[in-house]
């Protein structure tokens, strides 16, 4: 796996709705390492191979990723903002923030005090982003009403092979499903392979909705991170047992097609890799059930890799992890056929 092109698709911001950067460099990256690639009108980047096969699985990772976007300038220079996804409102007083403007890259800083420090209810209004304007005018020469901002945070490097940075959830989903189309390819798959890096899943789902729409695949795997137990994480009890360094992470959910799981499973164990399992009683919160929804319905799993601190700007994985969710779905990819049977019985 190309870890220095990870690192450089982590090191943009891509605010849901704003992705064009990142699929970009995607798009450039896949270049002649897929049969076909493509941008469709929603942003939604799409490596291909074998475009004419009678049978086509869609691997989906999305590029977006949750923030914060300008809505007003006070008379002071300070910007005002609403939420872009599911953000942690009181990680923000006291941060360095990136604001994306037409312009380029600016900074700010997030105000905080010891009140706001103390108000846990505290909301995304509430925030004030300090550019250093002198006042509304100053701030309006740099800065449009809807440019998006993300928390001013590189990737780096811990111990034992795991990384911290921002968004992680799921720009490492994106960089996965083109690392295992590569694979799939040296691994001679036959059936046509998707792989599509998906704009909008944090907030309207309008990326995976579109991209399956317009492929029309047989099957779909959704492939994004999901909570560990192990660390300041969700109980056990709520959906399993997972963490971090243990491997790519299966579900059981009533929407998730049982065959295509015990297909991934059959082909992780042929592989050698270890896999976890959660649970979701419903929905699974990702691309997958947006892509289910489509044309006469799709069958979908969802390929999770384990995080730590989800919609924090210091999330935590392991790269062993995302290692071994790109040699499970390249294996799988090389595995499928175009006459798989996927009704149950
Ligand atoms: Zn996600």
């Amino acid at each position: 796996m190309d870890k220095a092109f990870l690192f450089d698709l982590l090191s943009v911001g891509s605010v849901s709705g704003n992705e064009a950067e990142l699929e970009k460099k995607i798009y450039d990256r896949m270049q002649g390492r897929a049969d076909q690639v493509s941008v469709d009108e929603m942003g939604n980047v799409t490596a291909m191979l074998n475009p004419s096969a009678p049978f086509t699985v869609l691997l989906a990772g999305h590029a977006d990723e949750i923030g914060l976007m300008v809505t007003a300038v006070g008379s002071d220079g300070t910007l005002m903002v609403t939420g872009v996804g599911g953000i942690y409102v009181t990680g923000y007083p006291g941060q360095k923030v990136r604001i994306y403007t037409k312009g380029g890259v600016l900074y700010g800083a997030v105000a905080n005090s010891r009140e706001i420090a103390k108000n846990r209810e505290l909301k995304a209004s509430d925030l004030r982003i300090d550019i250093g304007a002198k006042d509304r005018e100053d701030a309006l020469r740099h800065v449009a009403l809807g440019d998006t901002v993300t928390f001013d945070t590189d990737v780096r490097e811990l111990l034992n092979g795991r990384i911290t940075g921002r968004a992680l959830d799921d720009r490492l989903g994106a960089f996965i499903v083109m690392e295992a189309l590569e694979k799939a390819r040296q691994k001679g798959a036959s059936v046509g392979c998707c792989a599509v890096a998906t704009t909008g899943e944090e907030t309207t789902g309008s990326g995976a909705y579109a991209a399956a729409s317009r492929l029309r695949p047989n099957a779909a795997i959704a492939v994004d991170v999901t909570w560990t137990s192990d660390n300041c994480g969700i109980s056990e009890a709520q959906t399993g047992e997972i963490a971090l360094g243990k491997g790519p992470v299966l579900c059981n959910s009533p929407s998730i097609h049982k065959k295509l799981n015990a297909r991934l499973r059959a082909c992780a164990e042929r592989i050698g890799i270890p896999v976890q399992t959660e649970a979701a009683g419903g929905g699974t919160a990702t691309d997958g059930d947006t892509m289910h929804m489509t044309g006469i319905g799709v069958p979908f799993a969802l390929v999770s890799i384990p995080l730590r601190y989800m919609h924090n700007p210091a999330e935590v994985a392991s790269l062993e992890d995302v290692r071994q969710c790109i040699d499970l779905l390249a294996e799988f990819l090389a595995d499928c056929t175009p006459d798989m049977d996927l009704k149950p019985f």
